[in-house]
């Protein structure tokens, strides 16, 4: 395949961190890996596959379209929740294809026994319930209806899950907060149960309450970004890290973003590099010219500011990022020539560009970041 660059995604990182997120979880709980946004980046047809290698049989996707993507490449008893948008055609080949999904409003679940009726295949719902995130969910004054619809379809609806999502677990400030949904979670799961209702699940936590409420694993838990590499913010890191005796981050990234130099050229003194005059060489300088512009993802506010490992060391990019191509300083390394590995995100060597050092951005742009990463750049699985 030609390519200008390619992500690769390193299997046995992958293994390390769900290792290490089981260790917290505990072998009640089950895992469901959150491969929403093209799995955080990672392309969801190659990741999705791999994890499941992995021993992985759970995954939970924002949507109809993408649980539709994925669907073909999992097992027949690996579980598939969409978590936010599904409707009309997609509603019904959810329920067809016993995809399971959260139902947060009266529409939805109106619509999904409609389905379930027509088709003659009990849809599997998760019921979600508002608790102060505020985005969506069932408010309270609603449950004595909820409930009653769910009593006179009960053949047409399976209880696969009750649920919730926390407003900002990943924010110290945010604590009180969360406290308290968790509290009204609780109640509120305690009122359905004593109408009589069984959930196969209960489950609240992304990454960050897998750290910080372990009371609150229940019985899944869904974790994005963690199972990537990456902590949901640095205080989810430091909290950890201060109850070590040796504080070592135990998770891994999996990605590597690689491309390569395409040309290089040696500037005069004074003169300026690329378009328009943001750059001029004050001295002699060489310059490396690698195939990945804004189109790829490499962001145009990395004009002037952007760093790639190039000779193992990190090294500036120097003038305006185009839409196909960056500039970058390789003065001190005049071994480099056309051909040579350049890394954008990754390890080469000892040099190491994280996400965040992409740009000046902070951690929880991370996920930002990453999502934003073109799905036209190949993704490849390796194996160390
Ligand atoms: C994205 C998301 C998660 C996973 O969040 P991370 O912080 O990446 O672990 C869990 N639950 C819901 C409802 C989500 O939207």
């Amino acid at each position: 395949m030609f390519r200008t660059s390619y992500i690769e995604i390193n299997k046995s990182a992958y293994q390390k961190n769900l290792k290490f997120l089981k260790s917290q979880i505990g072998a009640k709980t089950r895992f469901s890996s959150v491969i929403k946004g093209n799995a955080y980046g990672h392309g969801l047809e190659v990741f999705a596959p791999m994890a499941q290698a992995c021993g992985v049989d759970h995954f939970s996707v924002f949507s109809a379209d993408e649980a539709q993507r994925i669907k073909p490449f999992l097992n027949k008893d690996t579980d598939l929740l969409i978590m936010g948008d599904v409707y009309g055609t997609g509603l019904e080949w959810s329920v067809e294809n016993g995809v399971e999904f959260f139902v947060f409003d009266f529409g939805r679940l109106h619509d999904a026994i409609t389905i379930a009726k027509k088709l003659k295949i009990p849809a599997k719902i998760h019921i979600e319930l508002e608790t102060g995130m505020n985005r969506t969910g069932f408010e309270s004054a609603e449950y004595p209806g909820l409930a009653e619809i769910l009593k006179y379809s009960a053949e047409h609806v399976q209880l696969s899950g009750i649920c919730t999502h926390f407003a900002g677990a990943e924010s110290l400030s945010n604590f009180l907060r969360v406290k308290k949904q968790i509290k009204i979670f609780k109640e509120a799961v305690s009122w359905f149960e004593g109408q009589g209702f069984i959930f196969r699940y209960k489950h609240a936590c992304c990454s960050a309450a897998v750290m910080r409420f372990p009371e609150m694993h229940l019985d899944l838990v869904r974790v994005g970004i963690m199972q990537y590499g990456f902590w949901p913010s640095g205080e989810v890191f430091a909290e950890f890290a201060m109850n070590q005796d040796d504080p070592k981050d135990p998770l891994r990234r999996l990605i590597n973003w690689r491309s390569h130099v395409m040309s290089i050229k040696d500037i005069e003194p004074g003169q300026y590099v690329g378009y328009g005059s943001s750059f001029i060489a004050h001295k002699g300088m060489r310059i490396a010219i690698v195939p990945v512009g804004y189109s790829q993802g490499f962001s145009r506010s990395l004009s002037n500011h952007g760093r790639v490992v190039v000779g193992n060391q990190r090294e500036n990019v120097v003038g305006i990022v185009n839409m196909n191509s960056i500039s970058v300083d390789i003065s001190q390394s005049p071994e480099i020539k056309p051909g040579d590995e350049v890394v954008l995100i990754g390890r080469q060597g000892d040099a190491e560009l994280s996400v965040a050092s992409f740009s000046e951005f902070s951690d929880l742009m991370n996920y930002e970041i990453l999502t934003r990463l073109p799905v036209l750049i190949p993704r490849i699985v390796v194996e160390d």
